[in-house]
């Protein structure tokens, strides 16, 4: 699934990152040429030469570069190698497009690419009309003015499109967080650990490192946390050095971060002090401006593995300087899992416990029904038969009460509430 591709490293990004972004993208890294400056044209004979080289040794068939590259630099090093390097700002347009959760980040997206398409535009057509790039897009000089304006237009549709969604979109939240469902997302910075930690909490196995990417539903996953269905999303990773025309379309990629119940914000502790800080402060800046706003926030301090344990202690405290109470964990080897999860079963909201009595009837088919629908809706916690019935205590989340309950009684059986649970304390309420 991945394509091998040799990198143009400038050393303008971390390297480590832009290797995750191009993995994201679907580009596996097999080689490197190292450029200290680009040339005008783009690179050096010998640098030329060294990236063919690389790239017939390891059989690549793509070019990544981890910076921007002007037109006349594009075309130049495709000339040679017969593929157009990506660009680090196409590639991360690229990973917006696998991540787009909806119509209107689609159009974002889209008007993001046609911005960047157009800055470039100008020189493609200056290019052209000197016919330094024959046969580009197959246009004359004469196209060429015509696809510059058709960009325009296109910029414009898309503009006027987005209006009329804004317009709309109100109606189509509502319609989220129905049937007791809890959105919970996974979001933090490119390699912090996102795609791990769901792996961890799904034991699905998503691709991390460098297994093939898959599907786009690997980024989704229902599952049970205690009596909660929760729906778990893998969220695009924040990116450092956005150009600002494509805020808005990576903003629009963290849609379902915005309308999660609870946010898993992962921070990488293996990195310096300084750093988490500020990838911390930046990361509460771009949860707040994406609009998610009063609703908790779970900090998880990943790669604990990584951190000798006096460090740990100082990372951590620093952490709860912002208010937080991480949670240490390893999402690679497993570590702390039970206890992030017994956290965010707490951050979920109020449940129940009820005693049910339910007669098995006839068939047996309403037990069976109960019994599912309390499976699907809650957590069974202990179940005791008797000759004509059985009696279960089981949990529920406070808002499904009212359905389970009508479920329960519609089948002959019985519901008595215990209290509350989630809250530490359980209060009776006979
Ligand atoms: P994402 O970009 O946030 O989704 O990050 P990934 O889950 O893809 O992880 C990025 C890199 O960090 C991968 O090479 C992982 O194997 C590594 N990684 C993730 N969690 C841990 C951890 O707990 N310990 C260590 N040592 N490495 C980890
Ligand atoms: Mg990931």
């Amino acid at each position: 699934m991945y394509a091998k591709a040799v990198a143009i490293v400038t050393g303008r990004s971390d390297f480590e990152e832009f290797k995750t972004l191009a993995r994201e993208a679907g580009y596996e890294i097999v080689d490197v040429v190292k450029v200290r400056t680009l040339r005008e044209r783009g690179l050096s004979e010998q640098k030329l030469r060294e990236l063919k080289e690389k790239m017939e040794r390891t059989g690549a068939t793509e070019v990544v570069c981890d910076t921007d590259l002007k037109p006349k630099q594009v075309y130049n090093i495709a000339k040679e190698v017969k593929t157009a390097p990506k660009t680090r700002i196409e590639i991360i347009l690229e990973i917006f497009k696998r991540h787009s959760p909806s119509k209107e980040a689609d159009l974002q997206i889209k008007l993001a690419s046609l911005q960047y398409e157009l800055a470039r535009a100008r020189e493609k057509v200056r290019l052209a009309k000197m016919g330094e790039q024959p046969g580009f897009y197959g246009l004359g000089s004469y196209e060429v003015d015509v696809y510059y304006n058709e960009i325009k237009r296109r910029i414009q549709s898309i503009k006027e499109k987005l209006e009329e969604i804004r317009r709309k979109r109100e109606i189509h939240r509502k319609s989220r967080g129905r049937m007791g469902f809890k959105t919970i997302a996974i979001t933090g910075y490119t390699c912090s650990g996102k795609s791990s930690l769901f792996n961890a909490l799904t034991g699905l196995s998503v691709p991390v490192g460098p297994e093939p990417f898959t599907t786009l539903s690997t980024k989704f996953h229902t599952l049970k946390f205690g009596p909660w269905r929760c729906y778990l999303v893998d969220t695009i990773g924040f990116i450092r050095d956005l150009p600002p025309f494509m805020i808005a379309a990576f903003y629009s990629t963290l849609e379902e971060a915005a309308f999660a119940d609870l946010l898993l914000l992962v921070v990488d502790v293996s990195e310096e002090l300084p750093e988490i800080v500020n990838k911390l402060k930046a990361s509460l800046k771009i949860i707040d401006d994406i609009g998610y706003r009063g609703k908790p926030i779970i900090v998880v301090a990943n790669k604990i593995d990584l951190v000798p344990e006096g460090r740990l202690g100082i990372v951590l405290s620093k952490i709860r300087e912002f208010g937080f109470d991480p949670v240490p964990v390893s999402a690679l080897h497993r570590i702390n899992i039970d206890r992030l999860v017994e956290k965010i079963v707490s951050h979920l909201g109020r449940a129940v416990e009820i005693a049910v009595t339910i007669p098995y009837g006839q068939d047996g088919g309403g037990y069976h029904q109960v019994i599912s629908y309390l499976k699907e809706f809650g957590e069974i916690r202990r179940m005791t038969h008797y000759p004509k019935a059985a009696s279960i205590t089981c949990v529920v989340p406070e808002e499904v009460l009212d359905s389970v309950s009508g479920v329960v009684r519609k089948h002959g059986g019985k519901v008595r509430t215990l209290g509350y649970v989630g809250e530490r304390v359980v209060v009776q309420r006979g």
